[in-house]
């Protein structure tokens, strides 16, 4: 199985909620009778205008929970350092593995000599954590022996303003193959129920126009001129195929 990104839950109509909160600084009504005047051209505009000022707390209360299915533990590792999100992850402890699941890196897929080589060690380590568990040893011990590549699940939820930071960093080109997938999956997912919220994210480059990547930049930036913002996208999203 390849990697799968769900997103399995959100706030209900997660741009009222935080035009809501945006206009709760500014006007004299409550919360509860001000959400029933608006509408989604005056949703996005309040937000718009709420976040252009900085008051990035407004998109907090919009959450959204993803099933991530099929990653290895080398990029579960890398998700779990962002910490204003919430996560569940299967337990090696808990999950006596007959099979174990691993992720193979593209790059040594298509590489006859480092695939044999990969796949072998692999086989020798899955046989070996299958005979720990044989000698009587505890699932949470023999699991010290299984490598990064071995393949998670695990249930995400982060609200707007980390998801817009989210991206910023994890769909650049900079950021390592798997989380980057993972995170332009997640982005359209959102950008598909909340446009408002996410119409302009993405990573630095779209959103702010600059790159600071320095003698490392991948370089697409200088390929915006005349593009949309969603041909931007595209254009970073395929600027490295595996
Ligand atoms: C390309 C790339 C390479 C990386 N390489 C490495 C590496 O080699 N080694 C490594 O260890 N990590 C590495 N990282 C991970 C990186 O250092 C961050 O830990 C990770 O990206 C999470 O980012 P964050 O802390 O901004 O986000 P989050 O944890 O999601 O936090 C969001 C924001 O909240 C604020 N915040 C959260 N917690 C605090 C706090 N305690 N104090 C003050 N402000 C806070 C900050 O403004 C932060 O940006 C890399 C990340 C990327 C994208």
């Amino acid at each position: 199985m390849l990697m799968k990104v769900v997103l399995l839950e959100y706030t209900q109509n997660p741009e009222k909620v935080c035009a809501v909160a945006a206009l709760t600084t500014m006007k004299e009504g409550t919360p509860s009778e001000m959400i029933k005047e608006i509408d989604p051209e005056n949703a996005k505009k309040r937000i718009q205008r709420v976040v252009g000022y900085g008051h990035y707390s407004i998109i907090e209360h919009a959450n959204f929970t993803f099933s991530i299915e099929g990653i290895s533990r080398a990029c579960s590792h890398q998700l779990v350092r962002h910490r204003i999100a919430s996560f569940t992850q299967q337990s090696q402890r808990y999950v006596k593995m007959d099979e174990i699941p691993f992720v193979v890196p593209p790059s040594i897929k298509k590489n006859k000599v480092a695939a044999d080589l990969f796949n072998q060690n692999i086989k020798f380590l899955s046989e070996s954590y299958k005979k720990l568990l044989e000698l009587g040893i505890t699932p949470e011990d023999a699991r010290f022996i299984l490598p990064n590549a071995t393949k998670t699940n695990l249930v995400m939820t982060m609200n707007a303003r980390e998801l817009l930071h989210f991206f910023n960093l994890r769909c650049c080109n900079r950021a390592q193959w798997e989380i980057r997938e993972m995170a332009w999956e997640m982005l359209y997912q959102v950008l598909d129920v909340s446009p408002a919220l996410f119409e302009t994210s993405g990573p630095k480059c779209i959103v702010e126009g600059i790159c600071t990547e320095g003698k490392s930049s991948c370089g697409c930036y200088k390929l915006f001129e005349g593009k949309t913002i969603e041909e931007r996208r595209l254009l970073v999203k395929d600027f490295y195929k595996q």
